[in-house]
Order: C-alpha cells, then sequence, then structure tokens
C-alpha cells in the first residue's frame, strides 16, 4: 500500500501492534515525565486541579506540548513581525466565525502563511532563551497559523502557572520541558517511529507542493509532532474513558474521507442528526461501520470537518446530553479534536485513521481510509 505520511500498520497488515506499542510508550512517556519534573509536576496539579480531572496526565502532556512546539517553531517564531502576525490572526479568527468568508481567506492565509511563517528554521533553537517573552512569541505564533486553537489554551493555562513562579524558576521549568522533548523525540523514533518512516520523505518531496496553500502549516507538521499526537490521544483515551463508559448513547463521527466513493457518487444524506450513510456499496467501511451501529446500538454520522462539531456557543456541546462520543481522526487532528470535546464536556475516546489519503491536503485523487474495527470494538465494549 502507498503511504503518504504515516501508517499504523507498519509492516503487518493491521494496527493491532500499533495500539499496543502506543499504550506501552505512553507508559514510558508517564513515568519517565514524573521522574524528569518530580518538583514541577505536583504544584501544576495543585494549580490545575481546582477545575480539572486527571490534573496529573494533562500537566504532562501540556509541558510535552510546551516543549514539542517549542523545539518546532520558536526559530520561525523569533521571525515572525508584528505587523503580519496581527493580520493573520484577525485572518484566523474572521475565518473561525464565518463560513461563507472561508475560500477568500484561505486563499490570503496560503500566501501569508508561506511568506511570513516561514516554517523551515527547524532546530534553530540553541540561542533561544526559554524566557517568558519568547513564550509569548511561540504562542503569537501559533495563533497566527490558526492551526493550534487547542493547543494554545493549554499553552496560556500553563502560562498563568509559570506566571506564579520566580523568573529563574521560570526559566528552569521552560528549559526542562524542551529537554524533555528532546528525550520524547529520540525516544518516539525508537519505539513508535516505525509508523511514521514516510513523514521525512513527504516532507521533502510533496510538501513544497502545498506552498501558497491554506495548510502549508498542517502539512509540514514535523515526524516529533505525529508522536505527541499518538501518545496524547493515548493518554486523553485513558483520561476520559470513565466517564465514556457511563453514559447512556454512544456516537460514532466519521470523517468524509473514508467513504469509498468521492463526494460526488456518495449518496449519503444530510438529516436532522447529522449525515447519513445510504449503504450503497458494501465495500465502504462508512457502510460497513454503520450496519454494526444498528445491530450495537451506537449511532454513525459522517462529520465533514472539525469544524463541523463546534457550537455556536464555545465550549457548548452539539450532542445531546448523556451521549458519548467516539471521534474518528487522522493523527494530526488527534490532540486538538480531543481537546475540543473536553472543552465542550463530551465524553469521548479516539480511534485513529490508519493511515490519511484526504483528497483536502494529502492526495490527488483521495485515497479511502479506515479503522481498525477491533479497536472500535474494544473501545465500544461490544
Ligand atoms: S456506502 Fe455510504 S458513505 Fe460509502 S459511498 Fe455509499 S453512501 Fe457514501
Amino acid at each position: 500500500m502507498y503511504v503518504i505520511t504515516y501508517s499504523l500498520r507498519g509492516n503487518q497488515v493491521d494496527s493491532d501492534e500499533y495500539y499496543n506499542n502506543v499504550a506501552i510508550f505512553a507508559d514510558q512517556v508517564l513515568s519517565r515525565a514524573e521522574d524528569f519534573f518530580a518538583h514541577s509536576i505536583d504544584p501544576i496539579v495543585e494549580f490545575y486541579s481546582k477545575e480539572e480531572e486527571f490534573a496529573k496526565e494533562y500537566a504532562i502532556l501540556d509541558l510535552l506540548i510546551l516543549g514539542v512546539l517549542w523545539k518546532v517553531y520558536s526559530g520561525d517564531a523569533m521571525g515572525l513581525d508584528e505587523i503580519p502576525g496581527d493580520m493573520l490572526r484577525l485572518l484566523s479568527n474572521v475565518r473561525n466565525n464565518n463560513d461563507k468568508l472561508k475560500p477568500g481567506i484561505d486563499f490570503l492565509r496560503g500566501i501569508m502563511s508561506t511568506v511570513f511563517l516561514s516554517p523551515d528554521l527547524y532546530d534553530n533553537i540553541a540561542s533561544i532563551e526559554p524566557c517568558m517573552g519568547n513564550f509569548d512569541k511561540l504562542v503569537s505564533w501559533l495563533k497566527a497559523t490558526g492551526e493550534f486553537n487547542q493547543e494554545v489554551k493549554r499553552l496560556e493555562g500553563l502560562k498563568e502557572y509559570i506566571k506564579t513562579l520566580e523568573a529563574k524558576d521560570a526559566v528552569d521549568l521552560i528549559a526542562s520541558a524542551i529537554t524533555f522533548a528532546l528525550w520524547f523525540e529520540n525516544s518516539s523514533e525508537e519505539n513508535i517511529g516505525e509508523y511514521t518512516e514516510n513523514v521525512e520523505r513527504y516532507l521533502n518531496e510533496l510538501r513544497p507542493k502545498r506552498y501558497w496553500h491554506e495548510d502549508v502549516i498542517f502539512c509540514g507538521r514535523r515526524r516529533v509532532e505525529y508522536h505527541l499526537n499518538m501518545v496524547g490521544a493515548e493518554i486523553m483515551n485513558r483520561a476520559f474513558k470513565g466517564a465514556f463508559i457511563k453514559v447512556g448513547k454512544k456516537l460514532l463521527l466519521l470523517p468524509a474521507c473514508m467513504r469509498l466513493h468521492p463526494a460526488s457518487k456518495c449518496k449519503a444524506k444530510e438529516t436532522e442528526a447529522g449525515i447519513m450513510c445510504a449503504r450503497c456499496s458494501a465495500d465502504c467501511q462508512v457502510n460497513q461501520l454503520t450496519k454494526l451501529g444498528s445491530e450495537c446500538n451506537f449511532g454513525v454520522v459522517i462529520v465533514p470537518h472539525e469544524s463541523s462539531i463546534s457550537a455556536a456557543v464555545p465550549g457548548e456541546s452539539v450532542f445531546g446530553s448523556d451521549t458519548g462520543v467516539i471521534g474518528v481522526a487522522c493523527v494530526l487532528n488527534l490532540i486538538s479534536g480531543g481537546l475540543k470535546l473536553k472543552e465542550m464536556g463530551v465524553p469521548a475516546q479516539c480511534v485513529l485513521l490508519d493511515y490519511c489519503g484526504c483528497k483536502n491536503h494529502w492526495h490527488d485523487e483521495g485515497m479511502p481510509t479506515c479503522i481498525n474495527v477491533g479497536k472500535l470494538k474494544e473501545i465500544l465494549d461490544i
């Protein structure tokens, strides 16, 4: 099979081994983080736990997000001037609030992101001081991309804690997060790197085609970011599991790229409950999962885009009460999707697409994607 960036199958026929390996590696990351941040985790947990369950896991995830994004983007962030940064953030805000303006704004964002966000300075971090001023510059850059909305919210929460520290302690904590990210990068390549080997080839050979497109940053995500999302999804699944099991109704959200046929031929229908498969093809996995849903009492809808699960009021749920959601997404959307559902208070679990292939970002024709049905059944306990 042609692998564009990642494949959870590695050299196996399915992704069963991936789910075992990522669980083992997530245990290592959590255990290593507790040693590494031995004196920092508890105060952060205390600061967070006023409003947050699983504060320790989220504290570790936040530090990991900070370290990884610092490592990948702080070089670019230092090079972003105020005026283009402000313009990009404004465009991003308008885009998020107005569907009709999206095409025009995306055209502009593609040009401006390619010119001003200069996403090519990876590893240029040795001379960047791990201070609050540079933390702010990183967050401003992330906001300008429009790609890291949920991660930015987590980093701003972490920043509130760091602001309570003495200046030297703040620098030490940021420096520790970066050092931990360096360990994570090396260790993740050893432990789960077999699933992302093609990312480097994609970045070198195919990603330049995304220049001038609005997804130039999204498609340029580095291998360590894939690993961050894989481990982040595993950690969030564990944190949400208890609440998910308790809900009465379950809803499976499938991305449009799983349809066997392109949008012009797919017969799925828009209904009050969402876009529902019309079951036109036995070979389509959306159809197979819809059948499983009707046999095992869970709903199945097709979600055209992550923004489709956003409520008119930020933080509110578009799903009914007593409903848990299983979100299916490609690796790069896992943390943002999981955090968005968490923000909405929806008990959620996620299943990863075994590989990516959508026409919007990754493949000229679009390759139908699929999931590990055994993993889905395990989550649903069927
Ligand atoms: S089986 Fe369903 S999702 Fe698949 S192509 Fe047909 S209508 Fe679309």
